[in-house]
């Protein structure tokens, strides 16, 4: 099974904090290698959830932006999966970080990333957090609203200011503009007040909304932004920075593809800002990178078999009863699928049984509940599945975005362990050598 490229020879030049990885032999898949796992806990007798996260598909989706986005730089949001792993890949891959907080900024900086790529976009910020940016060097960050830059005015002078707009956000499932930017009408006001303080207001940003649907929502929001850039133009004001922000999905089976996204972006930035316009364009893409390089592995700890008189309308009937199988994972929304919860994007899993399912095989009417005392800690509601025994093993796909990051150990249940794992060509074209450990 696999192999550990050069052990010997890649532990020593790193430090101890550096996040462990697998690299996967030439005829190894990620599938292979999670089975791999899963026999080596059964072994150990651990049952304990755990994530297997392929940093090839971080890699592939890096590919993918820049063959469709060229002129847009992604700057990973760190909010949707702050996995050791995930940042060190992305800076691997030279990408730039948004970072929402403190302790955002600090993981990145950690990393040796350059504070001049991370951009600090959050519109409300903690006075001490801005201090942290200030001394650290973290000077791009955005604001919406006077008061924020009353604070910023006080204790990062010398930062260089993105104005967040609202913009419309109706096609997406979490919808942002209701709680951050600065609407189109007050736009003259804060860049005069900007002006008043000594700021330097750089650029604009916005965001379409976390789990777009509508690829003409960065049209639109593109369009209002060259209305900024107009309005401070007219003020004397010259910006050189547009942030698109992020939005768009990681999944393969979503309805419009990246593609199809790419596609709208780039004719409203030919159409607004063309090529000669002077105007750097960044963008805060999280979902995107990560949601399909993760894969949960969670283990069905308990189960009760419930039966219930006839219902006339289900004809699955024993002995006049219908049957409800009751499983209990040992992952649930307080745990890694607290996405179910939090993010509106991510209304339901399936998991999947990890070994072959017979197409003839029994069905019964099942739901899958999560290990906690609560009871909003439901997986799936009634599902059609084969007969599960304590011990099994279910399998998560899509499992990377807004999940690890918002977990919890709620009644003392541990959070899942994250495996990353690579191939070796990814390995050495990215040298990530450099970037990363070895599991032991
Ligand atoms: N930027 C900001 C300011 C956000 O609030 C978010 C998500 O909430 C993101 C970027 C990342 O969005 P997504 O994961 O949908 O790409």
């Amino acid at each position: 099974f696999g192999h550990k490229a050069k052990r010997g020879s890649v532990v020593h030049v790193l430090s101890r904090d550096v996040c462990g990885i697998d690299i996967l032999g030439h005829v190894t898949t990620v599938r292979d290698f999670l089975d791999h796992k899963i026999k080596e806990f059964v072994l150990a007798e651990k049952e304990e959830p755990f994530y297997v996260a392929n940093l090839d598909s971080i890699f592939e989706r890096h590919l993918r932006w820049r063959t469709n986005l060229p002129r847009v730089k992604p700057f990973y949001a760190v909010k949707c999966n702050h996995d050791a792993a995930v940042l060190r890949m992305m800076r691997a891959l030279d990408a730039g970080f948004d970072c929402a907080s403190k302790v955002e900024m600090q993981m990145v900086l950690s990393l040796g990333v350059k504070p001049d790529r991370i951009i600090y976009a959050h519109t409300t910020k903690p006075l001490s957090h801005i201090k942290y940016a200030c001394t650290h060097g973290v000077d791009t960050m955005t604001f919406d609203s006077e008061d924020e830059l009353l604070k910023i005015s006080l204790c990062h002078a010398k930062a260089k200011l993105v104005l967040r707009i609202a913009v419309d956000d109706s096609a997406s499932k979490i919808r942002l503009s209701l709680k951050f930017g600065a609407r189109l009408e007050s736009v003259g006001k804060l860049l005069g007040r900007a002006a008043e303080l000594g700021l330097e207001v750089i650029g604009v940003s916005f965001h379409v909304g976390s789990g777009c649907t509508g690829s003409l929502a960065f049209k639109q929001a593109i369009g209002d932004a060259r209305r900024v850039f107009d309005i401070a133009k007219s003020l004397g004001l010259q910006m050189s920075l547009l942030d698109i922000g992020g939005g768009v999905s990681g999944r393969e089976d979503c309805r419009v593809t990246f593609e199809e996204f790419s596609v709208v972006i780039n004719g409203a930035l030919e159409e607004f800002f063309p090529p000669g316009s002077g105007v750097q364009i960044i963008a805060e893409p999280g979902r995107y990178f990560v949601d399909s390089a993760f894969t949960l592995a969670a283990n069905v700890i308990a189960k009760r078999v419930i039966e219930e008189h006839k219902d006339e309308h289900n004809d699955t009937v024993n002995n006049g009863l219908d049957r409800i199988m009751m499983y209990y994972l040992n992952d649930g929304v307080y745990g890694s699928l607290s996405c179910l919860i939090n993010d509106a994007a991510h209304t339901q899993v399936e998991p999947y049984l990890n070994r072959v399912v017979e197409s003839g095989e029994q069905r019964y009417r099942s739901v899958l509940w999560g290990p906690t005392c609560d009871s909003i800690d439901k997986v799936a509601g009634v599902c059609w599945i084969p007969e599960l025994r304590v011990g099994d093993w279910l399998l998560v796909d899509n499992m990377g975005a807004y999940s690890i990051c918002s977990s919890t150990d709620f009644n003392g249940f541990e959070r899942a362990h994250v495996y990353p794992v690579v191939t070796a060509k990814t390995w050495h074209t990215l040298n990530l050598s450099d970037f990363f450990n070895l599991h032991q």
